[in-house]
């Protein structure tokens, strides 16, 4: 866990220096330190680090590793967090995060379409142990204060939602459940730290899935979570009993990878507004989910939270699942992938892939309609993109 260096800097100076140390070798970053253990001059100076009376390495699955003591001070700055915990994927970060706050018999709320794999995790995997959560779609949201109780721990969401990039306002869902005593934890993979900054609107926890945006470049698989020590703390006992942490050659790769961040994701809020602009005004599409194209309140909600719309949009061919998946396979420059935030476009039907697990019923019930196809923009060119859609599209 790590504190934050100098908020008064701009954020792309922060991406690249934020938590780095200069080694005695003189080398620009911090290195990496792919070892599983450290040594110590003695046993007097191994009980001061193990009884926590001096800061140091001591073994890389407690976290104790300098590498990713390192990229955890660089992705706290980010978010203008306290302290941050480094994971081996987004669902590992979830799932500790959910188990340290709620204890069996307890509830969780979750707001919004959310990713599938978080969809299972709370309503398969928590039930089994005694955790419940009840989901509200965004156009429920006026029901938050009616779904909580006192069991309730947790108020859990994505924002922008995956697949509709629908907006939850974080400022009035954070009150809501802290009038019930629970803690607003949003899940901000979609929008990263340069579009939007959770924590400053009354957010108690920051998760992301480091394997998108902040990795950016599909080569890496990694999560976080940010937010003030005390809250941290019951986490990261999870995460080292459960062995989640984040491997040294991971930690490394991903501060690599964010000191681009900002450059990519303005590219990438650049190019996703002019994608979605041509999808909206093209005769075969029903529909544009766009947090840039977002009208009326949700347009309220964008100006209000987020600095950016993001790299990532769905749209929906009226047609049925096969005249769509055929809009999909016609792509050359978009690849068939599930996955998001690298530096190369991607194209998804939900149904097949991030989404594939849910119950036709339940996908209906949110939208999640199977001429949806989700797109992830990359860093190509805006116009090699549009072309690549208009062929598939005709
Ligand atoms: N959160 C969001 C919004 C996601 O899209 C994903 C994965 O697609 C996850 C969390 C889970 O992340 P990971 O695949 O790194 O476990």
């Amino acid at each position: 866990m790590s504190s934050p260096s100098d908020l008064r800097q701009g954020l792309s100076t922060r991406c690249v220096h934020a938590g780095d140390d200069r080694d005695p070798q003189g080398a620009i970053h911090t290195p990496l330190y792919n070892h599983s253990t450290f040594a110590f001059a003695n046993t007097e100076d191994l009980l001061d680090v193990v009884e926590g009376r001096r800061a140091g390495s001591l073994y890389t699955r407690y976290g104790l590793n300098p590498t990713i003591q390192s990229v955890e001070r660089k992705l706290a700055d980010l978010e203008g967090a306290p302290a941050a915990l480094a994971f081996s994927s987004g669902m590992a970060a979830e799932a500790a995060t959910f188990l340290a706050h709620a204890h069996a018999g307890d509830h969780i709320v979750c707001i919004g379409d959310v990713y599938g794999g978080t969809f299972e995790l709370l309503g398969v995997n928590l039930p089994q142990v005694g955790i419940d959560t009840t989901f509200l779609l965004v156009s429920e949201v006026d029901r938050l204060p009616d779904v909580l109780t006192d069991r309730t721990r947790i108020v859990f969401f994505e924002t922008p939602t995956n697949p509709q990039l629908e907006l939850i306002d974080i400022a009035a869902a954070a009150e809501a459940a802290h009038c019930a005593g629970a803690l607003a934890v949003v899940d901000g993979t979609f929008a990263t730290p340069v579009n939007q900054n959770p924590l400053e609107f009354g957010a108690d926890l920051v998760i992301h899935s480091t394997t998108k945006y902040l990795g950016g470049h599909s080569d890496l698989t990694g999560g976080a979570v940010l937010g003030p020590a005390p809250l941290l703390e019951p986490i990261a006992l999870w995460r080292k009993n459960l062995g989640q942490m984040m491997a040294p050659e991971v930690a490394f790769l991903l501060a690599r990878s964010i000191r681009s961040l900002v450059v990519r994701v303005r590219a990438q809020n650049e190019t996703a507004t002019a994608v979605a602009s041509f999808l909206a005004a093209h005769p075969r599409v029903a529909k544009v989910n766009y947090p840039g194209l977002a009208t009326g309140e949700q347009a309220e909600i964008v100006a209000r939270q987020m600095r950016g719309p993001g790299g990532m949009l769905s749209f929906v061919v009226d047609e049925d699942a096969a005249s769509t998946a055929a809009v999909v396979d016609r792509l050359r420059l978009f690849s068939i992938a599930a996955s998001l935030g690298g530096v190369e476009s991607l194209a998804t039907q939900p149904i097949t892939t991030t989404h594939h697990g849910l119950t036709p019923e339940e996908r209906g019930r949110r939208g999640i309609v199977d001429g949806m196809v989700r797109l992830s923009v990359g860093l190509e060119d805006a116009d090699d993109l549009i072309a690549d859609l208009e062929q598939a599209l005709t």
